[in-house]
């Protein structure tokens, strides 16, 4: 069986808070959220590693990055802190075929950002309101096992317009008690990886205790880790039958073309 390796990076800040607020949401993720996934998420076919924002390299040293085939994000209020140079060492192995799982909070991380070309911003209000998901894409690996429609009883609002690029596939809509709508899980691929970007998960409601949850997240783990390799590319390949054409520029020097290579 080959082995899916996933790596779950977490900046580990909340839960560690030395607040009540931090005393409250350790009562729900005692060891962080990274640690509860890792072990709701465990099955045979995957490896998971756990990383977090005050390691060396920020977690994701190069050994790490390079065996990783699905990355789980969860980011918050220490986006910021993220390496630049870290972060683009991040979207190479996506673009070279790394899966990503971007969630909650993560809408607002350098490397979704990166990775979306816009500024993902949205609409949040958080008093503890009803959310309901729908499942917009039938059939899609993401969703197998999901119903239809499920709910979580509290949730944080994220509420449209979410301002991410057009082409990504809508996996799930979701509905807030207040009247607001939103992308709720949208895929995207960008050159040999993908990307799922999942919103629930706000750190101090049990969402990720939830069973619907937890499944969604799985199905994501097998559709990012994908079999795509990347693109062999070949810039300058011989033509595949005779060019008849009479090339116009063809006593041109080509360096004075396309400059020197
Ligand atoms: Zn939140």
């Amino acid at each position: 069986m080959r082995k899916i390796n996933v790596t779950i990076w977490n900046e580990f800040i909340h839960e560690a808070a030395p607040d009540a607020a931090g005393e409250y949401i350790r009562r729900i993720y005692p060891e962080g959220i990274h640690s509860f996934l890792k072990q709701k998420l465990a099955a045979d076919d995957l490896t998971i590693r756990t990383a977090t924002l005050n390691q060396p390299e920020q977690g994701l040293p190069d050994s790490v990055l390079k065996t990783t085939d699905v990355l789980l994000w969860w980011g918050h209020c220490a986006h910021d802190r993220v390496d630049d140079a870290l972060v683009e060492r991040i979207h190479q192995r996506v673009l070279d075929g790394m899966g990503v799982i971007v969630l909650h909070s993560g809408h607002l991380s350098k490397i979704f950002r990166r990775l979306m070309g816009t500024r993902c911003r949205l609409r949040w209000r958080e008093v503890g309101e009803k959310e309901r998901l729908w499942v917009v894409a039938p059939g899609h690996p993401i969703v197998a096992g999901v119903p239809e429609t499920f709910t979580l009883p509290h949730s944080e609002m994220y509420g449209e317009r979410f301002d991410i690029p057009d082409d990504g596939k809508i996996i799930f809509m979701s509905w807030f008690e207040g009247g607001n709508v939103f992308r709720s899980g949208v895929a995207f691929r960008r050159d040999s990886g993908k990307v799922f970007y999942f919103s629930p998960g706000h750190e101090t409601y049990p969402i990720y205790h939830d069973p619907n949850i937890l499944r969604i997240l799985s199905n994501a783990i097998r559709w990012a880790a994908s079999e795509l390799q990347p693109p062999r590319v070949t810039p300058t390949p011989e033509p595949h039958e005779p060019i008849t054409t009479e090339n116009p520029l063809k006593d041109l020097d080509p360096e004075l073309i396309h400059g020197k290579r």
